[in-house]
């Protein structure tokens, strides 16, 4: 299954948040297993897009502005 939040594949227990399978957030979004805030997600979803698509701030910022609020976590937010 994918993160509700940011969508990255989780394909190991350990790639959930709190190492717990039944959560639906990954480590990243929630790493005591409580989903972080808006914003805490955005900035660090923006840093691993940079990071893995190897693209600008401003790149990563639109993708992310485009792609957060059709997430499960962000739609009603
Ligand atoms: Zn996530």
């Amino acid at each position: 299954m994918n993160c509700e939040s940011c969508a990255i594949p989780m394909p190991k227990p350990e790639d959930h948040g709190a190492g717990d399978i039944t959560n639906k957030y990954c480590k990243f979004c929630a790493p005591d297993g409580n989903l972080r805030n808006r914003e805490e997600v955005r900035q660090g979803w923006i840093k691993a897009l940079m990071r893995w698509e190897k693209i600008s701030i401003q790149e990563a910022e639109k993708k992310v502005d485009e792609a957060m609020p059709k997430m499960p976590a962000w739609r009603d937010s």
